[in-house]
């Protein structure tokens, strides 16, 4: 990088730039130069100006709405509905009302006269800007008839105003807006357009969501000159029947029916329903239909949220379906905080009902109060985003100190609750050691675990993960196997079980640990003495297994066959290529004669075992995959009595074999999946971190991005 210096000597360019004697003169902007910039804003793509026209056939009481499609909206938009229509000529108090000449100009609404309005708003619009707004980039067209009327009146516009008087002429109920050319005088935005995806795709969703959420109106929306309409809904008073007509049966199907609601006034008044999938329905995108007082909104925390639940819960990581309705006090909602009104906030709260600024690290900061908080301190994500903010709408009656916690960790904790009603088990030595972990825990790395947001991985142990400003590598084989430990003594005596689907002999499996641990596996010799340790060893499991059924859920039948392991971290089950290393371990090192220290020892070998090690298949994405290259050309000793002859026949011209390839990739795929989605999040609802994690290189800082953006600010 170049120093400011370096900068300064650069020779000065060939074009010299004109001198500036006097501050240039500040002018007031002509009205059309305002208003098409403002344009641009409301009306940002074909879909906004489609929900714009939507959102007025909506407000108009429409029972039907339809909507025709020409290159992706760019020729073309047409929303006809059957509302109440827009007033032409007419008297009231004999006055003369006259709606059409004014209805296209900025600022004139029929829905809002007074700013107080807007806290008890209920029509979408309220601003008075789309139509105006459209006229300014595109060409609008305008047909209504009003009740009673014997015909309609058709008129046009351009850039604010009628381009001639309103002609009668024939009309069905209701209005039809048309807007042609839209952009044809905004250059660059109309090339983005036209070299991005097509709109259309955007329209038809947009509408979707409409369908199901007004199950009282028929939409339907088609491209122009197309016999099929792509979105067809009828009027119903079944939304699941909507969704079905909308998004499909194979949806439809798999959705469970949700409902809160929470009336007491003294917290807050909400109200929620809604539909989401369940386990048998699969997806690789989230569909999230959100509306908040009848207004179709986003919430990417609240998405990311539901994600994060879904992904943890089920095995399958396949993304939800998510419908949901939300009624607020509409003084709760400031829905004037996005031009698009997109997003709405909840003033009241500090608590964004729908919107979030992904780069703002203050949780509880709205869009407004975000701004305040440093650019150098801003980070990307933020650990309590997930929770999603409805949270304080989720809980009734928080208890106080459950108010800085998350709603997920509260869904999380009652499972958790349901699961293993007795927390504790009345053995002293277990409640000492549970105390030493409580005595032990080091307070600055409890709160990086806490609060901390996972990355990705580094390498093979070490994570990256994001502290407030800081950069860490933690060392998830360290930090998963302290989780065990700690997990396995708060589960003590209360475990679910994992079912060995082939019950496992603890001789045949001892026997091979300790021939695994032998450097020299020629010796015939050892091998005998090897047979009488693994008999040994499996003689004096099987006398304990009782207690080890009771106490850890490690159950061995009379036949000397580990057939049941323990639940430690829901979602989660160990590696298998380490059960031999485990019972040898189990054998060899816990001290089966004083309580406190045998229990230590059983959780810390458990602890081991399902602690989040790198698969023993090396790596296939690194240098690993030499491994596989070399296996057969070598043809090591060591290496063919890995390789199966089956698997031999796999390998192909380049020499690589691709079936185990497959195997390791899938492995460390399914390893990191757990460390992001239950190691991270079942961290920072358990793990007490002790002190000697803060010494020996679990945790070693990399970065502050204060630091760092003093470095990168002047690029
Ligand atoms: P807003 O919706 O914020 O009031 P718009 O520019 O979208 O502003 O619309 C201006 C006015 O035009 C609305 O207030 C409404 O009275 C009228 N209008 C627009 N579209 C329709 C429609 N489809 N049916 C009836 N009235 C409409
Ligand atoms: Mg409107």
């Amino acid at each position: 990088m170049e120093s400011e210096e370096d900068q300064m000597e650069e020779p000065i360019p060939a074009i010299a730039l004109p001198v500036v004697t006097e501050p240039p003169k500040i002018h007031r902007l002509h009205e059309s130069v305002v208003n098409r910039i403002a344009a641009g804003e409301v009306i940002q793509r074909p879909h906004s100006a489609v929900k714009e026209l939507v959102e007025n056939s909506l407000d108009a009481a429409s029972t039907s709405i339809n909507v025709v499609v020409k290159d992706g909206g760019l020729k073309l938009i047409q929303v006809s509905d059957d509302g109440h229509g827009i007033r032409d000529i007419g008297t009231l108090r004999k006055m003369q009302y006259e709606d059409l000449p004014i209805l296209c100009e900025r600022h004139t609404t029929s829905k809002l006269s007074r700013f107080e309005d807007l806290q008890s708003i209920k029509s979408m619009g309220f601003r008075g800007e789309a139509l105006a707004s459209m006229t300014y980039v595109g060409h609008v067209a305008v047909t209504t008839i009003t009740k009673g009327q014997l015909h309609g009146y058709r008129v046009s516009y351009r850039d604010g105003v009628m381009e001639h008087e309103p002609k009668p002429c024939a009309a069905v109920k209701g209005t039809q807006i048309m807007i042609e050319n839209l952009f044809y005088n905004m250059t660059a935005r109309r090339k983005t357009l036209q070299n991005s995806a097509d709109d259309y795709p955007k329209i038809v969703d947009l509408l979707s969501r409409f369908a199901i959420h007004h199950i009282n109106v028929s939409f339907s929306c088609r491209k122009h000159g197309a016999a099929r309409a792509d979105v067809h809904s009828v009027a119903t008073a079944s939304r699941l029947d909507a969704i079905r007509a909308v998004y499909g049966v194979s949806v439809a199907r798999n959705l469970m029916k949700i409902e809160v609601s929470d009336d007491d006034p003294s917290s807050s008044v909400f109200e929620m329903d809604g539909f989401i999938s369940n386990s048998n329905y699969t997806s690789r995108k989230t569909t999230m239909v959100l509306f908040i007082n009848d207004r179709l909104v986003e919430c990417s925390a609240l998405k990311r949220a539901i994600e994060i639940v879904y992904a943890a819960t089920l095995p399958k990581a396949s993304k939800p379906f998510i419908y949901m309705s939300v009624i607020l006090p509409p003084m709760h909602v400031d829905v004037n905080v996005h031009p698009t009104k997109r997003e709405v906030v909840d003033p009241t709260s500090s608590s964004p009902v729908a919107t979030t600024k992904d780069s703002s690290m203050n949780a509880s900061a709205s869009g407004i109060k975000s701004q305040k908080v440093p650019v150098n301190k801003m980070v990307r994500t933020d650990s309590q985003d997930p929770a999603g903010r409805l949270h304080a709408y989720l809980q009734v009656k928080p208890p106080s100190n459950y108010e800085q916690s998350s709603s997920l960790t509260s869904v999380r904790s009652s499972i958790r609750q349901r699961r293993n009603p007795k927390e504790s088990s009345d053995l002293t030595s277990i409640e000492e050691l549970i105390d030493d972990i409580e005595k032990n825990c080091h307070s600055v790395l409890l709160d990086i675990v806490r609060h901390c947001t996972y990355i990705g991985m580094a390498d093979d142990v070490f994570a990256l993960l994001q502290h407030n400003t800081q950069l860490y590598l933690a060392n998830v084989v360290n930090l998963s196997k302290e989780l065990m430990y700690q997990q396995v003594l708060r589960r003590f005596a209360h475990f679910n079980a994992i079912q060995l689907s082939d019950p496992a002999p603890l001789l045949e499996l001892i026997t091979m640990a300790l021939k695994e641990e032998d450097l020299d596996p020629e010796c015939n010799e050892k091998d005998e003495l090897k047979e009488k340790i693994a008999e040994m060893n499996t003689e004096l499991l099987k006398t304990k297994t009782e207690m080890l059924e009771e106490y850890f859920c490690i159950y061995v039948d009379s036949d000397g066959n580990l057939s049941r392991l323990p639940v430690i971290l829901d979602q989660y089950t160990p590696d298998m290529d380490r059960l031999p290393e485990f019972l040898l371990c189990l054998g060899n090192d816990v001290d089966w004669e004083d309580e406190k220290s045998c229990l230590q020892s059983i959780a810390a070998a458990l602890g081991n075992f399902y602690a989040m090690h790198p698969p023993l298949l090396p790596n296939p994405s690194g240098d690993g995959l030499e491994f596989y290259k070399r296996r057969k050309s070598s043809g090591s000793p060591h290496a063919e009595e890995n390789i199966s002859k089956d698997a031999e026949d796999h390998v192909t011209n380049d020499g690589i074999e691709h079936e185990l390839v497959a195997e390791a990739e899938n492995s460390w795929a399914q390893r990191e999946w757990s460390i992001q989605h239950v190691l991270f999040p079942s961290m920072r609802l358990f793990l007490k971190p002790p002190t000697s994690l803060a010494a020996n290189g679990t945790f070693v800082q990399v970065a502050s991005l204060e630091k760092l953006y003093k470095i990168f600010e002047r690029c």
